[in-house]
């Protein structure tokens, strides 16, 4: 079996996005590249996460051709494929259908950034797509645009995205969005939420980084 190690990873943080509530049923999706060889390991359609093994998951190439695989990989894989050609800091893409980001999809409101854990792992606010339907080259270039080279996206009346660079960064990205949005929204009903200065953020994040960066070279030594 190709890239047994990322494909048991990929299907272990499938499963944890299921058992906290980032998806239901066999909703959203994940990637993961392997940056020696390139290929990518993604989540298959329509299988349900609690069943998911290192198996099941599907290798493609960069433009999304099956290498490995004995299910379909997941419909969003022009998505998948397109950010991870694109951007190459990160190596991970996570498609949420978590409860408050995807409020805010639905009233096609960005989420700002009010806590300090999230401001560091966000970079700053998340901005919001128009709606268009999703799987398609053209809605991959949509997202991908406003996504430019941030941390995460909401997509329009549909739900959210993260980016990092392993599944185990780009989870704790997609939480701190859904920590924020639910957050913003209990604050709401006590009062004004405050928003983090610009600088502030900029600030949190630049060290946030460095330790990451620091954690990466700790592990390769
Ligand atoms: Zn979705």
């Amino acid at each position: 079996m190709l890239l047994p190690e990322l494909r048991a990873e990929v299907a272990r943080y499938a499963r944890k996005m299921y058992d906290s509530q980032l998806v239901r049923a066999s909703q959203g999706n994940i990637s993961a590249r392997d940056p020696q060889s390139g290929l990518i390991c993604i989540k298959p359609s329509g299988i349900d996460y609690e069943l998911i093994t290192a198996e099941d998951i599907v290798v493609i190439d960069e433009n999304g051709k099956v290498i490995e695989g004995k299910w379909g990989p997941s419909t969003e894989t022009p998505l998948h494929t397109l950010i991870l050609r694109r951007r190459h800091d990160i190596h991970c893409v996570m498609h949420t259908h978590s409860f408050y980001a995807s409020a805010f999809s639905v009233v096609h409101r960005s989420v700002p950034v009010i806590l300090a854990e999230s401001a560091s792992c966000l970079g700053g606010e998340v901005p919001v797509t128009p709606y268009r339907r999703s799987g398609t080259e053209e809605f991959a270039e949509m997202v991908a645009a406003v996504l430019g080279d941030g941390s995460a996206v909401i997509w329009g009346n549909h739900g959210a995205m993260a980016v990092g660079t392993n599944p185990s960064h780009t989870f704790s990205i997609a939480h701190a969005l859904e920590d924020s949005a639910k957050i913003y929204t209990i604050a709401r009903q006590l009062g004004d939420p405050v928003t983090l200065p610009q600088e502030e953020v900029r600030q949190l994040r630049e060290s946030w980084l460095e330790y990451y960066s620091q954690k990466a070279l700790d592990h390769n030594s």
